[in-house]
């Protein structure tokens, strides 16, 4: 028995996000007196780098079909190299390919499946796992009690850490599937770290009037170094593209730093950002609902107080 992680790769390198998993499989496994064993499928450099954040040893297939993601082709590789290493838990990212591939392997290794925990499981008697539902409201303990588990993880969960070195990297063989779709162009947002990975974040709504007034939200988020967020009204007007949405019906995000601008703090929105670490509200209505989940609030017009903001901010970096 051993705990296998799906460690995902992009464009060569591994992620906040497949170190966070290999990390939690790792302490996984510590829990349940069993190795860890990482999986990399596709091109990746070094893949035995993940043996410093907690794997044994890294299985690595590196055939060139399996170069893009496609759900059908990675669920059938991972339950098979799960039989092949006798891997009776598998942990994955809560990422948009880890959404894609939970459900899909729990049907073919015949699994209990949790998706998006945020804590390590308990392993004293039994196998529990918990989940924040409800916007962060309440917290579901799970009782995993099938053989075969998969869980996967909310990003920003557990940070991961150095705990070893490089470790051995090996191939099993598998039947690799014929892809059912194939990608005939990949087109690639650039430049900000996305949404799910982003540890600050900063967002604005229907507040902000108009998109001929998103530079100051540009300009905050640049000297931050943080990536850009918005609420559905803003995606839905075509002010802000989609992948920039976050909410119920959004990404759901949990950064370090959330800065909301504008945005009132309905029900839907706050499902996707009340599980950040820090949230501070920018806006003019005292009574904003918004202001009751924040960390810090700023009660004025974001007009004068982003702009006085970034100015603040960009002297403290100058000074420091
Ligand atoms: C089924 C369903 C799913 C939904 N899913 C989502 C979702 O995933 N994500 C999401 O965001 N919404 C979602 N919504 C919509 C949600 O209910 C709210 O309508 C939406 O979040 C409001 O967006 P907003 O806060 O940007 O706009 P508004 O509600 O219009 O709020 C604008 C805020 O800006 C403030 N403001 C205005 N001018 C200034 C100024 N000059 N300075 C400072 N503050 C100012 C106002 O006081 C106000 O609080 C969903 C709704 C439904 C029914």
């Amino acid at each position: 028995m051993s705990v296998l992680v799906f460690a995902e790769s992009h464009d060569n390198t591994f992620k906040k996000p497949a170190l966070e998993s290999v990390f939690f499989g790792k302490k996984t496994a510590e829990k349940l007196g069993t190795q860890c064993v990482a999986l990399v499928l596709g091109n990746a450099e070094n893949p035995g780098q993940l043996g410093k954040y907690g794997a044994d040893k890294v299985i690595h297939l590196s055939d060139a079909s399996l170069a893009n993601f496609d759900s059908q082709v990675y669920s059938s590789v991972i339950a098979q190299v799960a039989q092949a290493t006798g891997s009776n838990v598998v942990v994955l990212a809560h990422s948009s390919n880890g959404k894609a591939l939970t459900g899909r392997l729990a049907v073919k290794m015949n699994a209990a499946c949790v998706s998006g925990v945020n804590a390590l499981p308990e392993t004293n008697g039994g196998f529990t796992i918990s989940k924040s539902v409800y916007s962060g409201k309440a917290t579901v303990h799970y009782a995993l009690n099938a053989e075969n588990k998969i869980i996967s993880i909310m990003g920003n969960s557990l940070s991961p850490q150095i705990i070893g070195n490089d470790c051995p990297v090996e191939s099993v063989a598998v039947n690799i599937p014929a892809a059912k779709v194939k990608v005939v162009n990949v087109d690639r947002v650039v430049g900000q770290v996305p949404l799910p990975e982003a540890e600050k974040v900063v967002s604005g709504g229907r507040g902000l009037k108009g998109p001929e007034n998103w530079g100051i939200v540009e300009e905050l988020a640049q000297v931050l170094g943080a990536t850009t967020a918005c609420s559905r009204p803003v995606a839905d007007a075509d002010w802000r593209p989609h992948h920039e949405h976050v909410g119920q019906t959004g990404i759901a995000i949990r950064p370090n730093l959330y800065i909301a601008i504008g945005i009132s703090g309905a029900i839907q929105h706050l499902a996707g950002v009340n599980n950040s670490k820090v949230i501070v509200v920018i806006n003019k209505d005292p009574e904003a609902p918004f202001f009751k989940g924040a960390d810090y609030g700023v009660c004025g017009d974001l007009f004068e107080v982003v702009p006085k903001l970034t100015e603040a901010l960009k002297k403290f970096k100058a000074q420091h």
